[in-house]
């Protein structure tokens, strides 16, 4: 089995494909080159030997150096230069890559090779600036990635060469500087007792091992954790020759995506440094300029990115995100990924893309990712063209990642972290971003940097997870010692109230206002597509006739579930009602004294909130949950003696239930017929929770069939109507056969269904160990955030089946939290005739289920 694949320049045996296998940069490399397009030869030391080496405890397996040492050799002829060879040095880059990118969290070194005698080599070939510049940044990277040295100790030591020799800008040092400042950085290793090895091959299996070794760092295990990166075998190990942005004036690096990737504008976008390399752009330290002033500085450098960039995107059919180095004049491609966008940027991409015939509807869809969608119905600003918006702002940096933040101030991702964990909404502000700040940045609203351009780590990390940033505000002076930052004259301090309107950079002082977005224009013609494809309904889980609206605009085809004691959190008065109700202990079919009075109070309420609920959902399916013990949630959380009084009639909580049934399913059907005269056409769904007994349900369906007949009786019409039961408690779904003899219906509770099947409660497992077991690999993921397939999705399946085989016609859904997340949507999409969620996952759901179907 190979473990190595050599890259350059029309030959390679790794393609696109392997990403699995060589991760996502080697494996595009590989077929870059394949391509033909000019890629500095190099090798993917595969995601494999990453497992072997934790297998091993941290050691390269026997027989991976070899590989490698006949590998340097193909690309020492492919180059036609000798690894380290002080007469003409071919030097190396050793970066990681997996097979998802994880901007930033991960290890690279730069210009492997260098030593004392080498360096000197390099500076009569190449002059003296170039070499020494190389070498500094290789003791540095070298310091920091394999010896644990930090960054900081040697940046200390540039600001101080720079500040004796009256310099401002890096590109100011001179060789004799550079010399100096390389002098110091030997200093720092000297004083850690730390030393860079002189044989260039040391160093280079060091820095392998130190890469493979970052891919469980605190930052990157966090940053798998934040965005459920799971089942990677580990990171590749790329190894490149050396190509040089920094060789001099005719030289560059830079980044750009085919496509604007905040708006997805159909337009090069990106980034260059002049006589730069790489980390300088990506590190956010220098403010690059925009590559289209490219062509003034290298005319065929700039033709030969168009063109390659036209081709990537044909060829991989989908936005790309390309690196770049230009080297005296010529072009050399380093990277190419599907560039990471935002909700917008995604939509536009896929319907452009779409018109232009690059890819046809049905892919489409399937570039749009669920969490997009989530981002464009995020809230905006409002009223942003008024005077009251313009006279709040503040400043305008670069609009980074589109979207409203509002928040109070902190100062560090520690800080951002802390706020965000006792409930505040924080914004992190920050010179510029570095990646050990994700947990902050991740709890933040929204990110203001002073530094960094649109490719910077802030800017790349903000936009894959679709939060609003506005970067590169370089009016913004900040002082962390003092917690405070200073804009055009306004002082902020830590905890003020800040907007910011990341689609147009825009920086406003206080709370503005924020109003929800609509499915209109482009995302309208995209949901269609969307329901063309999709197999089951999707439903919404609503309580009120607000919330209905809003779940029918943005598509819901139906209420999955209405959680009737929700109704009565409304007003203290309905709270007092049900309090009256749970204390009263003649709780029976024929209710008599304080619990009728109770009952026929919140009938009262209950009617008038159902026929604006049918109303909303006008000839279409709502389904109503009966009361769902436990009654607990109603009763006060002060107060032990009223308590006390009532924990003693709570035990009769189950068989009053019966009482209370009896006066919902009246208030639902007469609410049901009431509207029907107003010519609205509703559709209850009437459903009884929490059933594992086949009696249970039974018994509770004759009460609210009786209900029915005497609600029909009085009113001299009738409604169609269906009795069904939830499914949530595990012997329900075993005994699902005998339940389907009365229910017309189930509705999956996952939600309890999870609880009492895995034995972890909702209200604590969460809080407590469930986030520990998800990070120690113990469990895939939260149950209650993503159906455990394998064990409650078993129950399901069981239950379906059985279900069926009683009633042929019996319709299924899932009301549970699951139904908005799209792991689970396309677990259940076979199973049930539907999915349920919350208004505003509607369109979320719409989109989950259709790739489901594809
Ligand atoms: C469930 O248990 O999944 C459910 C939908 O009901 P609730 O969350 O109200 O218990
Ligand atoms: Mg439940």
């Amino acid at each position: 089995e190979r473990r190595v694949y050599v890259f350059k320049k029309g030959s390679s045996a790794g393609r696109k494909e392997m990403k699995a296998l060589l991760g996502g940069k080697g494996a595009n490399l590989c077929e870059m080159a394949h391509l033909g397009l000019n890629v500095p030869p190099g090798f993917t030391i595969t995601t494999k030997v990453c497992q072997a080496f934790y297998e091993a405890g941290g050691k390269l397996p026997a027989g991976v150096w070899e590989d490698v040492l006949a590998a340097v050799k193909e690309v020492e002829e492919a180059y036609g230069a000798k690894f380290a060879d002080p007469a003409d040095p071919l030097l190396f880059s050793v970066r990681s890559g997996a097979a998802v990118s994880m901007p930033g969290m991960m290890d690279t070194v730069l210009n492997l090779g260098l030593n004392d005698e080498v360096v000197e080599g390099l500076a009569k070939k190449r002059g003296e600036r170039f070499a020494f510049d190389c070498y500094r940044r290789l003791l540095d990277m070298f310091g920091d990635v394999v010896l644990g040295i930090e960054h900081e100790k040697f940046e200390e030591h540039i600001h101080a060469v720079k500040e004796e020799n009256g310099l401002k800008l890096d590109v100011e040092l001179t060789g004799p500087h550079l010399r100096e400042v390389v002098r110091r950085f030997k200093g720092v290793y000297e004083k850690e007792g730390k030393s860079l090895p002189h044989d260039p091959y040391e160093q280079m299996r060091l820095a392998v091992s130190a890469v493979f070794g970052s891919w469980n760092t605190t930052r990157a295990v966090k940053y798998r954790e934040i965005n459920r990166i799971r089942g990677l075998l580990g990171t590749a190990v790329n190894v490149q020759s050396m190509v040089y942005g920094n060789l001099n004036d005719n030289s560059g690096t830079g980044v750009c995506f085919t496509r604007n990737p905040a708006t997805g504008e159909k337009k090069l976008y990106g980034e260059y440094l002049q006589n730069a390399q790489g980390e300088d752009v990506v590190a956010g330290i220098r403010t690059p300029k925009d590559v289209s002033h490219m062509a003034e500085n290298f005319a065929q450098a700039y033709e030969d990115l168009v063109y390659n960039t036209t081709l990537l995107e044909k060829h991989m059919r989908d936005m790309q995100d390309c690196e770049f180095t230009v080297q005296d004049g010529v072009l050399f491609m380093l990277q190419t990924r599907n560039g990471k966008r935002t909700g917008p940027a995604a939509l536009q991409v896929a319907v452009d893309m779409e018109s232009e015939g690059m890819v046809s509807k049905s892919e489409a869809v399937l570039m749009v990712e669920p969490r997009h969608l989530d981002q464009l119905l995020h809230p905006m600003f409002e009223g942003t063209g008024k005077a009251e918006y313009k006279s709040a702002v503040l400043g305008k940096g670069l609009p980074a990642s589109p979207g409203a933040a509002v928040g109070r101030i902190v100062f560090t991702a520690d800080e951002a972290e802390k706020w965000h964990a006792e409930g505040e909404k924080v914004i992190l502000l920050r010179v510029e971003t570095s990646p050990e700040d994700v947990g902050g940045m991740h709890a933040a609203e929204g990110i203001l940097t002073a530094r960094g351009g649109m490719t910077s780590h802030a800017a790349v990390v903000a936009r894959g997870w679709g939060k609003p940033c506005v970067c590169g505000l370089d009016v913004l002076e900040v002082d962390y010692t003092a917690k405070t930052a200073t804009l055009k004259g306004s002082v902020l301090r830590e905890g003020d109230w800040l907007s910011l309107n990341g689609s147009t950079g825009e920086v406003l002082q206080g709370k503005q206002p924020v109003k929800a977005p609509e499915l209109s224009g482009k995302l309208a013609v995209f949901m269609e597509w969307v329901d063309s494809f999709r197999k089951i309904g999707v439903y919404t889980n609503a309580d009120t006739p607000a919330d209905a609206a809003i779940a029918r605009k943005n598509g819901a085809q139906g209420i999955g579930l209405v959680r009737t004691e929700h109704m009565f959190f409304a007003t203290a008065e309905r709270i007092a009602a049900v309090r009256r109700m749970i204390a009263a202990e003649e709780l029976m079919e024929e209710s008599t004294g304080a619990a009728a009075e109770a009952l026929a109070a919140l009938k009262e309420f209950q009617r008038e909130d159902f026929e604006g609920i049918f109303t909303a959902m006008d000839g279409l399916p709502v389904t109503i949950r009966l009361l769902d013990p436990p009654l607990h949630e109603f009763l006060p959380h002060e107060g032990t003696a009223e308590l006390d009084a009532l924990c003693d009639t709570l035990a009769k909580e189950m068989s009053g239930r019966s009482g209370q049934h009896m006066s919902a399913a009246k208030a639902i059907l007469e609410a049901a017929v009431n509207v029907s005269k107003k010519g609205v056409k509703p559709f209850p769904h009437i459903m009884v929770p929490l059933v594992g007994f086949e009696e249970e349900l039974s018994h509770q369906i004759k009460v609210i069939r009786k209900a029915a007949e005497d609600v029909f009786k009085a009113a001299g019409s009738s409604v169609e109507y269906k009795v069904g039961t939830m499914i949530e408690v595990p012997r329900g779904a075993l005994r699902a056969g005998d339940l389907a003899n009365h229910a017309e219906f189930f509705s999956f509770g996952t939600n309890d269904l999870t609880q009492m099947t895995c034995g972890f409660s909702r209200d604590d497992a969460e809080a407590k160990f469930l986030p520990l077991y998800v990070r120690e690999g113990i469990l895939p993921a939260d149950p209650f955030e993503e159906l455990d397939t394998s064990g409650v999705g078993e129950l399901i399946k069981i239950a379906v089946q059985r279900g069926r085989e009683t009633r042929p016609g019996l319709h299924l859904g899932i009301c549970g939290e699951h139904g908005g997340d799209p792991k689970s949507i396309e677990f259940v999409s076979t199973l049930v005739d539907y999915v349920s969620c919350s208004p505003l996952r509607v369109p979320i759901a719409r989109l989950a289920a259709a790739q489901a179907a594809i």
